[in-house]
């Protein structure tokens, strides 16, 4: 994320540390299989009925995404940290 690239000593860490980051492999193989939720900012599906979701508003700064659904109208919310914790990170 929030990495410098500083000179030769740091490119010799990330080598290290990702030829030991075997399960790297394994999240690519579960990807392939199906995602398991949407990435944030995408509406997803109702929680009640599985219907599909509409997003209203999505809240930049608190990082909460207001959606509600077309089949049964119901309104709900979703975090970033829930659609975060629903999908394997990259
Ligand atoms: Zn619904």
């Amino acid at each position: 994320m929030g990495k410098k690239w500083s000179g030769s000593g740091s490119t010799m860490r990330l080598f290290r540390s990702r030829s030991s980051d075997s399960p790297e492999v394994v999240d690519l193989r579960t990807s392939a299989e199906g995602p398991s939720g949407p990435p944030w900012g995408s509406p997803s599906n109702c929680p009640y009925c599985h219907g599909r979701g509409y997003l209203d508003h999505v809240d930049l700064f608190d990082e909460i995404m207001y959606l509600h659904c077309t089949a049964c109208e119901e309104k709900f919310v979703l975090t970033r940290a829930q659609t975060d914790a629903a999908r394997p990170s990259a």
